[in-house]
Protein backbone atom coordinates (compact mmCIF):
# COMPACT_ATOMS: atom_id res chain seq x y z
CA UNK A 1 0.00 0.00 0.00
CA UNK A 2 1.49 3.60 -0.83
CA UNK A 3 2.31 5.57 2.28
CA UNK A 4 0.60 8.70 3.33
CA UNK A 5 3.00 10.96 4.56
CA UNK A 6 1.49 14.33 6.17
CA UNK A 7 3.97 17.74 6.64
CA UNK A 8 3.23 20.22 8.79
CA UNK A 9 4.93 23.54 7.71
CA UNK A 10 5.34 25.49 4.14
CA UNK A 11 8.51 27.03 4.92
CA UNK A 12 11.50 25.77 2.70
CA UNK A 13 12.25 22.82 4.96
CA UNK A 14 8.55 21.42 4.64
CA UNK A 15 8.51 21.78 1.21
CA UNK A 16 12.02 20.82 0.28
CA UNK A 17 10.53 17.34 1.91
CA UNK A 18 7.55 17.17 0.01
CA UNK A 19 9.48 17.36 -3.15
CA UNK A 20 12.49 14.70 -1.94
CA UNK A 21 9.89 12.87 -1.53
CA UNK A 22 7.49 12.94 -4.33
CA UNK A 23 10.21 12.89 -6.92
CA UNK A 24 11.80 9.57 -5.26
CA UNK A 25 7.96 7.93 -5.22
CA UNK A 26 8.12 7.36 -1.17
CA UNK A 27 4.16 7.87 -0.99
CA UNK A 28 1.29 10.52 -1.03
CA UNK A 29 2.46 13.71 0.22
CA UNK A 30 0.12 16.64 1.93
CA UNK A 31 1.41 19.77 3.27
CA UNK A 32 -0.31 21.80 6.16
CA UNK A 33 0.59 25.34 5.94
CA UNK A 34 -1.56 27.82 8.19
CA UNK A 35 -0.93 30.83 6.58
CA UNK A 36 -2.23 31.36 2.96
CA UNK A 37 1.04 31.41 1.18
CA UNK A 38 4.28 29.72 1.51
CA UNK A 39 7.21 30.52 2.99
CA UNK A 40 5.70 34.09 4.83
CA UNK A 41 7.96 33.03 8.49
CA UNK A 42 11.20 32.67 8.68
CA UNK A 43 11.99 31.40 5.27
CA UNK A 44 10.90 34.75 3.47
CA UNK A 45 12.36 36.86 6.23
CA UNK A 46 15.59 35.54 6.35
CA UNK A 47 18.89 37.55 4.67
CA UNK A 48 18.63 35.58 1.40
CA UNK A 49 22.44 34.40 1.80
CA UNK A 50 23.68 31.36 0.60
CA UNK A 51 26.02 30.81 3.26
CA UNK A 52 29.74 29.23 1.42
CA UNK A 53 30.62 27.66 4.72
CA UNK A 54 32.81 30.42 6.52
CA UNK A 55 32.20 29.66 10.23
CA UNK A 56 31.29 25.49 10.83
CA UNK A 57 33.59 23.51 12.61
CA UNK A 58 35.58 21.59 9.82
CA UNK A 59 34.25 17.65 9.50
CA UNK A 60 31.08 18.71 11.27
CA UNK A 61 27.65 17.95 9.81
CA UNK A 62 27.20 21.82 9.40
CA UNK A 63 29.87 22.20 7.53
CA UNK A 64 29.26 18.93 5.10
CA UNK A 65 25.78 20.43 3.93
CA UNK A 66 26.41 23.46 4.28
CA UNK A 67 29.17 22.97 1.46
CA UNK A 68 26.50 20.16 -0.86
CA UNK A 69 23.70 22.74 -0.24
CA UNK A 70 25.24 25.26 -1.41
CA UNK A 71 25.91 23.40 -5.12
CA UNK A 72 22.56 22.57 -4.92
CA UNK A 73 20.80 25.84 -4.24
CA UNK A 74 22.78 27.11 -6.92
CA UNK A 75 22.19 24.59 -9.68
CA UNK A 76 18.88 24.90 -8.97
CA UNK A 77 18.19 28.49 -9.48
CA UNK A 78 19.80 28.08 -12.75
CA UNK A 79 17.60 25.27 -13.92
CA UNK A 80 14.49 27.42 -12.64
CA UNK A 81 15.85 30.48 -13.60
CA UNK A 82 15.41 32.48 -10.09
CA UNK A 83 17.84 34.84 -9.39
CA UNK A 84 21.55 33.75 -7.78
CA UNK A 85 23.52 36.69 -7.05
CA UNK A 86 27.10 36.07 -6.03
CA UNK A 87 27.39 39.43 -4.71
CA UNK A 88 30.73 38.03 -2.47
CA UNK A 89 30.94 38.30 1.49
CA UNK A 90 33.28 40.53 3.42
CA UNK A 91 34.22 39.84 7.21
CA UNK A 92 35.81 42.20 8.65
CA UNK A 93 38.10 42.46 11.35
CA UNK A 94 37.40 46.15 12.29
CA UNK A 95 40.58 46.53 14.64
CA UNK A 96 43.62 44.74 16.14
CA UNK A 97 41.38 43.15 19.00
CA UNK A 98 39.34 40.91 16.07
CA UNK A 99 42.58 39.53 14.75
CA UNK A 100 42.54 36.38 16.49
CA UNK A 101 39.02 35.93 15.52
CA UNK A 102 39.25 36.31 11.77
CA UNK A 103 42.25 33.89 11.78
CA UNK A 104 40.27 30.94 13.53
CA UNK A 105 37.32 31.96 10.55
CA UNK A 106 40.16 31.78 7.66
CA UNK A 107 41.33 28.78 9.14
CA UNK A 108 37.61 26.99 8.99
CA UNK A 109 37.14 28.39 5.61
CA UNK A 110 39.99 26.68 4.09
CA UNK A 111 39.12 23.32 5.85
CA UNK A 112 35.62 23.58 4.94
CA UNK A 113 36.62 24.65 1.02
CA UNK A 114 35.04 27.64 0.56
CA UNK A 115 36.10 28.41 -2.56
CA UNK A 116 38.73 31.43 -3.96
CA UNK A 117 38.83 32.82 -0.34
CA UNK A 118 41.57 35.58 -0.26
CA UNK A 119 42.61 37.72 2.50
CA UNK A 120 42.68 41.23 2.84
CA UNK A 121 44.89 43.57 4.49
CA UNK A 122 44.48 47.15 5.15
CA UNK A 123 41.50 49.71 4.58
CA UNK A 124 42.74 50.49 1.05
CA UNK A 125 42.38 46.86 -0.17
CA UNK A 126 38.86 46.16 2.05
CA UNK A 127 37.48 49.50 0.43
CA UNK A 128 38.28 48.14 -3.41
CA UNK A 129 35.63 45.29 -2.35
CA UNK A 130 32.97 47.77 -0.30
CA UNK A 131 33.70 51.22 -0.30
CA UNK A 132 32.21 51.94 2.76
CA UNK A 133 33.78 49.46 4.94
CA UNK A 134 36.08 50.12 8.02
CA UNK A 135 38.67 47.83 9.20
CA UNK A 136 42.13 46.75 9.56
CA UNK A 137 41.75 43.01 7.66
CA UNK A 138 39.25 40.69 5.78
CA UNK A 139 38.54 37.41 4.38
CA UNK A 140 36.80 37.73 1.28
CA UNK A 141 34.44 35.17 0.10
CA UNK A 142 33.86 35.99 -3.50
CA UNK A 143 30.80 32.85 -3.99
CA UNK A 144 28.98 33.78 -1.10
CA UNK A 145 25.52 34.32 -2.61
CA UNK A 146 22.18 36.15 -2.33
CA UNK A 147 18.96 34.57 -3.37
CA UNK A 148 15.03 34.73 -2.87
CA UNK A 149 14.47 31.93 -0.41
CA UNK A 150 10.38 32.53 -0.80
CA UNK A 151 10.60 31.98 -4.70
CA UNK A 152 12.93 29.00 -4.29
CA UNK A 153 10.21 27.41 -2.02
CA UNK A 154 7.79 28.49 -4.32
CA UNK A 155 9.42 26.57 -7.61
CA UNK A 156 9.66 23.70 -5.36
CA UNK A 157 5.85 23.49 -4.39
CA UNK A 158 5.36 23.38 -8.44
CA UNK A 159 7.66 20.48 -8.22
CA UNK A 160 5.46 18.84 -5.58
CA UNK A 161 2.62 19.58 -7.50
CA UNK A 162 3.38 18.68 -10.90
CA UNK A 163 4.73 15.09 -9.12
CA UNK A 164 0.95 14.41 -7.75
CA UNK A 165 1.66 15.87 -4.08
CA UNK A 166 -0.78 18.63 -2.18
CA UNK A 167 -0.08 21.27 -0.59
CA UNK A 168 -3.29 22.30 1.16
CA UNK A 169 -2.72 26.85 2.05
CA UNK A 170 -4.60 27.85 5.19
CA UNK A 171 -4.76 24.70 7.01
CA UNK A 172 -3.56 24.93 10.62
CA UNK A 173 -2.84 21.93 12.21
CA UNK A 174 -4.67 22.25 15.42
CA UNK A 175 -5.23 18.40 16.61
CA UNK A 176 -3.51 15.28 16.25
CA UNK A 177 -4.53 11.79 17.84
CA UNK A 178 -2.76 7.88 17.07
CA UNK A 179 -5.38 6.02 15.60
CA UNK A 180 -3.26 2.55 15.91
CA UNK A 181 -0.71 2.65 13.59
CA UNK A 182 -2.20 5.92 12.21
CA UNK A 183 -2.16 9.54 12.51
CA UNK A 184 -5.51 11.84 12.33
CA UNK A 185 -4.73 15.27 11.42
CA UNK A 186 -7.68 17.93 11.86
CA UNK A 187 -7.49 21.78 10.80
CA UNK A 188 -10.36 24.01 11.50
CA UNK A 189 -12.34 22.89 7.90
CA UNK A 190 -11.04 19.06 7.54
CA UNK A 191 -9.39 16.07 8.75
CA UNK A 192 -7.19 13.32 7.56
CA UNK A 193 -5.35 10.21 7.89
CA UNK A 194 -1.72 9.36 7.68
CA UNK A 195 0.64 6.30 8.15
CA UNK A 196 3.42 9.28 8.89
CA UNK A 197 3.59 12.90 9.84
CA UNK A 198 6.72 14.71 9.98
CA UNK A 199 6.73 18.41 11.78
CA UNK A 200 8.57 21.12 9.77
CA UNK A 201 6.96 24.03 11.48
CA UNK A 202 9.82 25.88 12.29
CA UNK A 203 9.35 28.37 15.27
CA UNK A 204 6.25 26.97 16.07
CA UNK A 205 7.27 23.53 16.49
CA UNK A 206 6.99 23.26 20.47
CA UNK A 207 3.41 24.39 19.93
CA UNK A 208 2.82 21.07 17.51
CA UNK A 209 5.10 19.29 19.76
CA UNK A 210 2.32 19.76 22.27
CA UNK A 211 -0.45 18.67 20.27
CA UNK A 212 1.22 15.46 20.90
CA UNK A 213 1.69 15.09 24.08
CA UNK A 214 5.23 16.60 24.64
CA UNK A 215 5.56 19.06 27.54
CA UNK A 216 3.51 18.47 30.84
CA UNK A 217 0.76 20.56 32.97
CA UNK A 218 -0.67 19.99 36.02
CA UNK A 219 -3.58 17.48 35.78
CA UNK A 220 -1.82 15.54 33.28
CA UNK A 221 -0.64 11.93 34.09
CA UNK A 222 2.60 13.07 36.57
CA UNK A 223 5.47 11.60 34.79
CA UNK A 224 7.69 11.09 38.00
CA UNK A 225 6.97 10.75 41.64
CA UNK A 226 9.78 12.60 42.74
CA UNK A 227 9.30 15.40 40.09
CA UNK A 228 5.72 15.70 41.72
CA UNK A 229 7.41 16.29 44.83
CA UNK A 230 10.38 18.44 44.09
CA UNK A 231 7.38 20.79 41.88
CA UNK A 232 5.16 20.74 45.59
CA UNK A 233 8.22 21.56 47.74
CA UNK A 234 9.31 24.62 45.28
CA UNK A 235 5.78 25.88 45.25
CA UNK A 236 4.90 25.85 48.81
CA UNK A 237 7.89 27.05 50.28
CA UNK A 238 8.56 29.89 47.58
CA UNK A 239 4.64 30.42 47.49
CA UNK A 240 4.24 30.32 43.38
CA UNK A 241 2.50 28.38 40.72
CA UNK A 242 4.67 25.95 38.24
CA UNK A 243 2.40 24.53 35.30
CA UNK A 244 4.90 22.85 33.39
CA UNK A 245 8.24 21.54 33.60
CA UNK A 246 10.84 20.89 30.37
CA UNK A 247 13.87 19.27 30.44
CA UNK A 248 17.37 20.60 28.68
CA UNK A 249 19.96 18.17 27.74
CA UNK A 250 23.86 19.04 27.86
CA UNK A 251 25.62 16.01 25.90
CA UNK A 252 28.82 17.47 27.28
CA UNK A 253 31.19 20.31 27.98
CA UNK A 254 30.63 21.58 23.62
CA UNK A 255 26.95 21.85 24.98
CA UNK A 256 26.23 25.22 27.12
CA UNK A 257 24.10 28.34 26.94
CA UNK A 258 25.27 31.89 26.75
CA UNK A 259 24.36 34.63 29.64
CA UNK A 260 20.71 35.19 29.32
CA UNK A 261 17.46 35.48 31.36
CA UNK A 262 14.36 33.67 31.45
CA UNK A 263 11.18 34.78 32.00
CA UNK A 264 7.64 33.28 32.45
CA UNK A 265 4.25 35.31 31.98
CA UNK A 266 4.89 37.04 34.61
CA UNK A 267 7.15 40.23 35.58
CA UNK A 268 10.46 39.55 35.42
CA UNK A 269 10.54 40.55 38.97
CA UNK A 270 7.90 38.53 39.86
CA UNK A 271 9.10 35.30 37.91
CA UNK A 272 10.42 32.08 39.87
CA UNK A 273 11.74 29.13 37.61
CA UNK A 274 13.19 26.79 39.50
CA UNK A 275 15.98 23.85 38.54
CA UNK A 276 17.06 20.68 39.29
CA UNK A 277 20.07 19.43 38.27
CA UNK A 278 20.87 15.59 37.14
CA UNK A 279 23.74 13.78 35.56
CA UNK A 280 27.12 16.25 35.41
CA UNK A 281 28.32 19.22 38.11
CA UNK A 282 29.37 21.67 35.62
CA UNK A 283 29.68 25.33 35.80
CA UNK A 284 26.79 27.57 36.26
CA UNK A 285 27.36 30.99 36.02
CA UNK A 286 25.05 34.22 37.57
CA UNK A 287 26.39 37.65 36.85
CA UNK A 288 24.59 41.23 36.89
CA UNK A 289 23.01 42.71 33.90
CA UNK A 290 24.79 45.69 32.95
CA UNK A 291 21.75 48.02 33.38
CA UNK A 292 19.64 50.71 35.45
CA UNK A 293 19.59 47.62 38.15
CA UNK A 294 23.56 47.30 38.72
CA UNK A 295 23.77 49.78 41.42
CA UNK A 296 21.52 48.05 43.56
CA UNK A 297 23.39 44.50 43.44
CA UNK A 298 25.84 43.76 46.27
CA UNK A 299 27.89 41.63 44.10
CA UNK A 300 28.74 44.21 41.28
CA UNK A 301 30.95 43.38 38.74
CA UNK A 302 30.58 39.62 40.15
CA UNK A 303 30.32 36.45 38.22
CA UNK A 304 29.41 33.66 40.67
CA UNK A 305 29.51 29.96 39.85
CA UNK A 306 26.36 27.68 41.68
CA UNK A 307 28.27 25.11 39.60
CA UNK A 308 25.25 22.77 40.81
CA UNK A 309 25.52 19.07 41.58
CA UNK A 310 23.67 16.19 41.07
CA UNK A 311 20.28 16.82 42.81
CA UNK A 312 21.21 20.12 43.38
CA UNK A 313 18.01 22.85 42.84
CA UNK A 314 18.85 26.26 42.01
CA UNK A 315 15.26 28.55 42.53
CA UNK A 316 15.45 31.83 40.99
CA UNK A 317 12.98 34.59 42.29
CA UNK A 318 13.22 37.72 43.66
CA UNK A 319 13.86 39.58 40.83
CA UNK A 320 16.93 37.41 39.65
CA UNK A 321 16.01 37.44 36.20
CA UNK A 322 15.71 41.37 36.14
CA UNK A 323 19.09 41.85 37.86
CA UNK A 324 20.99 38.82 36.80
CA UNK A 325 21.55 37.34 33.29
CA UNK A 326 22.81 33.25 33.54
CA UNK A 327 24.70 30.79 31.63
CA UNK A 328 25.90 27.13 31.29
CA UNK A 329 29.40 27.66 30.40
CA UNK A 330 30.81 25.43 27.78
CA UNK A 331 34.08 23.72 29.03
CA UNK A 332 37.31 21.90 27.31
CA UNK A 333 37.82 19.17 29.68
CA UNK A 334 35.91 15.51 29.39
CA UNK A 335 32.41 15.82 31.28
CA UNK A 336 29.52 13.78 31.70
CA UNK A 337 25.78 14.49 30.51
CA UNK A 338 24.08 16.96 32.69
CA UNK A 339 19.73 17.15 32.41
CA UNK A 340 18.31 20.71 34.12
CA UNK A 341 14.49 19.58 34.83
CA UNK A 342 12.94 23.23 34.65
CA UNK A 343 9.52 23.94 36.36
CA UNK A 344 7.91 27.57 34.99
CA UNK A 345 4.37 28.97 34.97
CA UNK A 346 3.74 29.39 31.00
CA UNK A 347 0.08 29.97 31.41
CA UNK A 348 -1.56 33.22 29.67
CA UNK A 349 -1.71 34.71 26.76
CA UNK A 350 1.45 34.01 24.49
CA UNK A 351 4.12 31.72 25.11
CA UNK A 352 7.19 32.52 27.62
CA UNK A 353 10.28 33.96 25.52
CA UNK A 354 13.66 33.48 26.52
CA UNK A 355 15.82 36.31 27.27
CA UNK A 356 13.32 38.80 26.32
CA UNK A 357 12.92 43.10 26.71
CA UNK A 358 10.56 43.64 29.15
CA UNK A 359 8.64 46.42 30.83
CA UNK A 360 10.25 47.82 33.74
CA UNK A 361 6.91 47.45 36.48
CA UNK A 362 6.18 51.03 38.00
CA UNK A 363 8.43 51.35 40.88
CA UNK A 364 11.91 50.79 38.73
CA UNK A 365 10.49 53.38 36.08
CA UNK A 366 13.04 55.97 37.98
C1 LIG B 1 16.41 36.69 10.85
C2 LIG B 1 16.85 35.42 10.16
C3 LIG B 1 17.77 35.48 9.12
C4 LIG B 1 18.18 34.31 8.51
N1 LIG B 1 19.06 34.39 7.47
C5 LIG B 1 19.38 33.27 6.79
C6 LIG B 1 20.21 33.35 5.63
O1 LIG B 1 20.61 34.42 5.21
N2 LIG B 1 20.51 32.21 4.99
C7 LIG B 1 20.05 30.98 5.43
O2 LIG B 1 20.38 29.95 4.80
N3 LIG B 1 19.26 30.87 6.52
C8 LIG B 1 18.91 31.99 7.19
N4 LIG B 1 18.08 31.91 8.28
C9 LIG B 1 17.58 30.60 8.68
C10 LIG B 1 16.46 30.15 7.74
O3 LIG B 1 15.59 31.21 7.44
C11 LIG B 1 15.68 29.03 8.42
O4 LIG B 1 16.59 28.00 8.80
C12 LIG B 1 14.65 28.42 7.48
O5 LIG B 1 13.86 29.40 6.84
C13 LIG B 1 13.76 27.49 8.29
O6 LIG B 1 12.74 27.02 7.45
P1 LIG B 1 11.52 26.23 8.06
O7 LIG B 1 10.72 25.71 6.93
O8 LIG B 1 12.03 25.25 9.07
O9 LIG B 1 10.73 27.32 8.93
P2 LIG B 1 9.67 28.44 8.50
O10 LIG B 1 10.05 29.15 7.26
O11 LIG B 1 9.46 29.27 9.72
O12 LIG B 1 8.37 27.59 8.18
C14 LIG B 1 7.59 26.95 9.15
C15 LIG B 1 6.17 26.96 8.63
O13 LIG B 1 5.36 26.13 9.46
C16 LIG B 1 4.06 26.70 9.47
N5 LIG B 1 3.34 26.15 10.62
C17 LIG B 1 3.69 26.26 11.93
N6 LIG B 1 2.78 25.62 12.72
C18 LIG B 1 1.85 25.10 11.86
C19 LIG B 1 0.66 24.34 12.06
N7 LIG B 1 0.25 23.97 13.28
N8 LIG B 1 -0.06 23.98 10.98
C20 LIG B 1 0.34 24.31 9.72
N9 LIG B 1 1.45 25.05 9.47
C21 LIG B 1 2.20 25.44 10.53
C22 LIG B 1 4.33 28.20 9.58
O14 LIG B 1 3.22 28.98 9.21
C23 LIG B 1 5.54 28.34 8.65
O15 LIG B 1 5.16 28.72 7.34
C24 LIG B 1 17.67 33.06 8.92
C25 LIG B 1 16.73 33.01 9.97
C26 LIG B 1 16.30 34.17 10.57
C27 LIG B 1 15.27 34.09 11.66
Amino acid sequence: MTERIGIIGGGIVGIALARALVLRGAGEVTVFEKEQRLATHQTGRNSGVVHAGLYYAPGSLKATLCAAGRVSIREYCVEKGLPYREVGKLVVASDESELGALAEIERRSIANGVPDLVRLEGQAALRDIEPHVAGVAAVHSPHTAAVDYAAITEAMAQDVRAAGGSILLGSEVTAMTLEGAAVRVVTPTSEHTFDRVIACAGLQSDVVAKLVGAGWRVGDPVPHPVLLDVHRHVQGRYGVRFDSFALARYRDGRDGQAFHRDRDMRWLDETVIALLTLGARRPWLLRPRANRYAHELDHHGAVLDLAPGPGDLVVMGGGCQARWEHSVAKVRRPIGERISVQWRWTSGQGRPVQGASYRAPRHYSR
